[in-house]
Protein backbone atom coordinates (compact mmCIF):
# COMPACT_ATOMS: atom_id res chain seq x y z
CA UNK A 1 0.00 0.00 0.00
CA UNK A 2 1.02 3.81 -0.42
CA UNK A 3 1.97 3.48 3.40
CA UNK A 4 4.52 1.18 2.94
CA UNK A 5 7.57 3.42 1.40
CA UNK A 6 6.61 6.08 3.58
CA UNK A 7 7.01 3.74 7.07
CA UNK A 8 9.89 2.71 5.73
CA UNK A 9 11.77 5.99 4.84
CA UNK A 10 10.91 7.18 7.69
CA UNK A 11 12.58 3.66 10.21
CA UNK A 12 15.15 4.29 7.63
CA UNK A 13 16.25 7.98 8.70
CA UNK A 14 15.44 7.33 12.71
CA UNK A 15 17.74 4.17 12.39
CA UNK A 16 20.65 5.78 10.54
CA UNK A 17 20.44 8.98 12.25
CA UNK A 18 19.62 11.46 9.78
CA UNK A 19 18.66 14.86 11.06
CA UNK A 20 15.02 15.90 11.47
CA UNK A 21 15.66 17.68 8.17
CA UNK A 22 16.22 15.07 6.01
CA UNK A 23 13.07 13.36 7.97
CA UNK A 24 11.04 16.19 6.99
CA UNK A 25 12.18 15.93 3.87
CA UNK A 26 11.44 12.29 3.73
CA UNK A 27 8.02 12.61 4.81
CA UNK A 28 7.37 15.31 1.77
CA UNK A 29 8.61 13.03 -0.58
CA UNK A 30 5.27 10.89 0.94
CA UNK A 31 3.31 14.19 1.63
CA UNK A 32 2.05 13.62 -1.87
CA UNK A 33 0.93 9.42 -1.20
CA UNK A 34 -0.45 10.06 1.47
CA UNK A 35 -2.43 13.03 1.13
CA UNK A 36 -0.53 15.03 4.16
CA UNK A 37 0.37 18.38 4.16
CA UNK A 38 3.45 19.53 6.53
CA UNK A 39 4.04 23.08 7.10
CA UNK A 40 7.62 24.21 7.95
CA UNK A 41 9.32 21.95 5.83
CA UNK A 42 12.91 21.94 5.97
CA UNK A 43 15.13 21.95 2.83
CA UNK A 44 17.76 20.40 3.22
CA UNK A 45 20.31 19.21 0.89
CA UNK A 46 20.13 15.65 -0.13
CA UNK A 47 23.45 14.69 -1.64
CA UNK A 48 25.94 12.17 0.17
CA UNK A 49 28.18 14.19 1.64
CA UNK A 50 25.46 16.33 3.06
CA UNK A 51 23.94 13.10 4.28
CA UNK A 52 26.93 11.67 5.35
CA UNK A 53 28.17 14.77 7.80
CA UNK A 54 24.45 15.32 9.29
CA UNK A 55 24.35 11.29 10.18
CA UNK A 56 28.27 11.89 11.74
CA UNK A 57 27.21 14.81 13.91
CA UNK A 58 24.40 13.16 14.81
CA UNK A 59 25.41 10.03 16.29
CA UNK A 60 28.85 11.32 17.57
CA UNK A 61 28.66 14.66 19.06
CA UNK A 62 24.79 14.88 19.83
CA UNK A 63 23.77 11.80 21.52
CA UNK A 64 24.83 11.08 24.81
CA UNK A 65 25.31 7.72 24.51
CA UNK A 66 27.85 8.04 22.15
CA UNK A 67 29.39 10.27 24.27
CA UNK A 68 29.32 8.26 27.07
CA UNK A 69 30.95 5.93 25.18
CA UNK A 70 33.75 7.45 23.41
CA UNK A 71 34.63 8.67 27.16
CA UNK A 72 35.49 5.23 27.58
CA UNK A 73 38.36 5.58 25.27
CA UNK A 74 40.50 7.75 27.77
CA UNK A 75 39.53 5.51 30.09
CA UNK A 76 41.39 2.76 32.31
CA UNK A 77 39.87 -0.58 30.65
CA UNK A 78 37.51 -2.60 32.71
CA UNK A 79 38.87 -5.48 31.60
CA UNK A 80 42.37 -7.47 33.03
CA UNK A 81 44.64 -9.58 30.92
CA UNK A 82 43.92 -12.86 32.87
CA UNK A 83 45.80 -15.39 34.51
CA UNK A 84 48.55 -12.44 34.15
CA UNK A 85 46.75 -10.10 36.30
CA UNK A 86 44.12 -10.81 39.02
CA UNK A 87 41.51 -8.81 40.57
CA UNK A 88 41.23 -7.70 44.27
CA UNK A 89 39.72 -11.08 46.50
CA UNK A 90 38.08 -10.14 49.43
CA UNK A 91 39.48 -11.55 52.81
CA UNK A 92 36.78 -13.46 52.99
CA UNK A 93 36.50 -15.16 49.89
CA UNK A 94 36.01 -19.18 50.06
CA UNK A 95 38.22 -21.00 48.17
CA UNK A 96 40.16 -24.04 47.82
CA UNK A 97 40.53 -26.02 51.36
CA UNK A 98 43.91 -26.05 53.69
CA UNK A 99 45.06 -27.73 56.69
CA UNK A 100 46.76 -24.80 58.43
CA UNK A 101 49.59 -25.86 61.06
CA UNK A 102 51.07 -24.04 64.12
CA UNK A 103 54.71 -22.20 63.58
CA UNK A 104 56.05 -24.70 65.14
CA UNK A 105 55.09 -27.10 62.59
CA UNK A 106 52.44 -29.23 64.16
CA UNK A 107 49.14 -29.49 62.80
CA UNK A 108 46.73 -27.80 64.84
CA UNK A 109 43.39 -29.95 63.90
CA UNK A 110 42.77 -31.53 66.99
CA UNK A 111 40.38 -34.28 65.37
CA UNK A 112 36.61 -32.92 67.46
CA UNK A 113 35.00 -33.50 64.22
CA UNK A 114 33.08 -30.64 64.37
CA UNK A 115 33.83 -29.75 61.03
CA UNK A 116 32.66 -33.19 59.66
CA UNK A 117 29.45 -32.74 61.69
CA UNK A 118 28.46 -29.66 59.85
CA UNK A 119 28.96 -30.15 56.55
CA UNK A 120 25.79 -30.12 54.92
CA UNK A 121 26.57 -32.37 52.11
CA UNK A 122 28.76 -34.75 53.84
CA UNK A 123 32.05 -34.25 52.21
CA UNK A 124 34.44 -34.45 55.18
CA UNK A 125 35.28 -37.82 55.85
CA UNK A 126 37.88 -37.76 59.48
CA UNK A 127 39.62 -40.77 60.95
CA UNK A 128 41.37 -39.97 64.73
CA UNK A 129 43.40 -41.89 67.12
CA UNK A 130 45.23 -40.72 70.65
CA UNK A 131 48.86 -39.87 70.19
CA UNK A 132 51.28 -41.38 73.20
CA UNK A 133 51.83 -37.88 74.33
CA UNK A 134 47.74 -37.68 74.43
CA UNK A 135 46.97 -35.51 72.26
CA UNK A 136 44.14 -36.34 69.88
CA UNK A 137 45.26 -36.28 65.84
CA UNK A 138 43.17 -37.28 62.69
CA UNK A 139 44.94 -40.36 60.87
CA UNK A 140 42.46 -39.50 57.75
CA UNK A 141 41.10 -36.13 56.36
CA UNK A 142 38.99 -36.55 53.41
CA UNK A 143 37.38 -33.89 51.33
CA UNK A 144 35.62 -34.49 49.14
CA UNK A 145 35.85 -31.29 46.56
CA UNK A 146 33.13 -32.75 44.08
CA UNK A 147 30.44 -32.52 46.69
CA UNK A 148 31.53 -29.46 48.50
CA UNK A 149 29.29 -26.24 48.02
CA UNK A 150 31.94 -23.79 49.62
CA UNK A 151 29.96 -22.77 52.03
CA UNK A 152 32.50 -21.96 54.92
CA UNK A 153 30.56 -23.93 57.59
CA UNK A 154 33.57 -26.26 58.02
CA UNK A 155 35.36 -23.01 58.95
CA UNK A 156 33.26 -21.32 61.22
CA UNK A 157 32.97 -24.49 63.37
CA UNK A 158 36.43 -24.80 63.60
CA UNK A 159 37.95 -23.90 67.07
CA UNK A 160 41.50 -24.00 66.36
CA UNK A 161 41.67 -22.06 62.84
CA UNK A 162 42.29 -25.35 61.06
CA UNK A 163 40.46 -25.78 58.41
CA UNK A 164 39.90 -23.11 56.23
CA UNK A 165 38.81 -21.99 52.54
CA UNK A 166 41.78 -20.03 51.06
CA UNK A 167 42.11 -17.64 48.71
CA UNK A 168 43.04 -20.16 45.49
CA UNK A 169 40.60 -20.37 43.35
CA UNK A 170 42.51 -21.89 40.45
CA UNK A 171 42.56 -25.83 40.83
CA UNK A 172 39.94 -26.90 38.51
CA UNK A 173 40.95 -30.39 37.05
CA UNK A 174 39.82 -32.83 34.11
CA UNK A 175 39.55 -36.04 36.64
CA UNK A 176 37.39 -36.30 39.55
CA UNK A 177 40.25 -38.50 41.32
CA UNK A 178 42.13 -35.48 41.45
CA UNK A 179 39.33 -33.49 43.30
CA UNK A 180 39.33 -36.10 46.27
CA UNK A 181 41.62 -34.25 48.30
CA UNK A 182 43.40 -36.43 51.61
CA UNK A 183 45.22 -35.06 54.46
CA UNK A 184 48.76 -34.87 52.74
CA UNK A 185 46.84 -32.80 50.09
CA UNK A 186 45.22 -30.21 52.78
CA UNK A 187 48.24 -29.76 54.75
CA UNK A 188 50.56 -28.81 51.69
CA UNK A 189 47.88 -26.19 50.41
CA UNK A 190 48.22 -25.03 54.11
CA UNK A 191 52.01 -24.96 53.73
CA UNK A 192 51.29 -23.46 50.71
CA UNK A 193 49.01 -20.43 51.13
CA UNK A 194 49.69 -20.02 54.90
CA UNK A 195 50.68 -16.47 54.57
CA UNK A 196 47.81 -15.50 52.95
CA UNK A 197 45.47 -17.36 55.00
CA UNK A 198 47.01 -15.51 58.14
CA UNK A 199 46.49 -12.36 56.73
CA UNK A 200 42.93 -13.20 55.56
CA UNK A 201 42.08 -14.43 59.14
CA UNK A 202 43.85 -11.10 60.68
CA UNK A 203 41.92 -8.90 58.47
CA UNK A 204 38.54 -10.62 59.68
CA UNK A 205 38.93 -11.41 62.85
CA UNK A 206 36.42 -9.02 64.47
CA UNK A 207 33.65 -10.31 62.92
CA UNK A 208 34.10 -13.79 63.61
S1 LIG B 1 32.71 -25.56 52.69
FE1 LIG B 1 30.73 -26.36 53.34
S2 LIG B 1 30.33 -28.04 51.90
FE2 LIG B 1 32.51 -27.56 51.71
S3 LIG B 1 33.54 -29.00 53.11
FE3 LIG B 1 33.15 -27.08 54.26
S4 LIG B 1 31.17 -27.40 55.29
FE4 LIG B 1 31.35 -28.96 53.66
S1 LIG C 1 39.53 -29.18 61.23
FE1 LIG C 1 38.85 -28.08 63.06
S2 LIG C 1 36.67 -28.64 63.29
FE2 LIG C 1 37.60 -30.11 61.87
S3 LIG C 1 38.23 -31.84 63.17
FE3 LIG C 1 40.00 -30.49 62.98
S4 LIG C 1 39.88 -29.14 64.75
FE4 LIG C 1 37.86 -30.07 64.54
Amino acid sequence: SDSVPFLWLSLSAGIFGFGPGVIMRTLSVSVQRCGYKYVNAQEMPTDLRSITDRAATTLLWTKPNSLETMSYLFREPATINYPFEKGPLSPRFRGEQALRRYPNGEERCIACKLCEAICPVQAITIEAETRADGSRRTTRYDIDMTKCIYCGFCQEACPVDAIVEGPNFEFSTESHKKLLYNKEKLLNNGDRWESEIAANVQADYLYR
